[in-house]
């Protein structure tokens, strides 16, 4: 979709670093880590939140995803945080639905 920073991540058009791909789903470090480990896993086809994915097959897959990627990247043990903001009051900035993978350090209760 024009404009559309995620979009463009998974068109190679802006750079990132990618740290897995599979059929329709991508995986990035967040440029503005919030733990030590913080990726991104979106869907390479455009949507704008998880208010907009009826599809929930492709959700399955997206969190099937982002466990394995914790188990990859050696956080699964320990444990993690999977975060979907979605609109305002979600705290969502970039409309592109997106995953966030959250690890390494011991999470905190409640979200601010
Ligand atoms: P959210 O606030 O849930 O919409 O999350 C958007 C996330 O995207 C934030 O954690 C940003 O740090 C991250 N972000 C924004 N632009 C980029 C980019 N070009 N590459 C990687 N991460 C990004
Ligand atoms: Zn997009």
């Amino acid at each position: 979709m024009g404009g559309c920073i995620f979009c463009k991540i998974a068109a190679g058009e802006v750079p990132a670093t990618v740290v897995k791909r599979a059929d329709g789903i991508m995986a990035f470090k967040d440029l503005n880590p919030q733990a030590p480990t913080h990726l991104l896993v979106i869907p390479t086809d455009h949507l704008a939140s998880l208010n907009d994915a009826k599809d929930p097959q492709l959700l399955g897959r997206l969190l099937a995803f982002a466990r394995d990627l914790a188990r990859d990247t050696g956080i699964a043990e320990r444990g993690y945080r999977v975060v979907v903001n979605t609109n305002p009051d979600g705290g969502q900035t970039v409309f592109h639905l997106h995953l966030h993978l959250l690890g390494g350090r011991p999470m905190t209760w409640p979200p601010g």
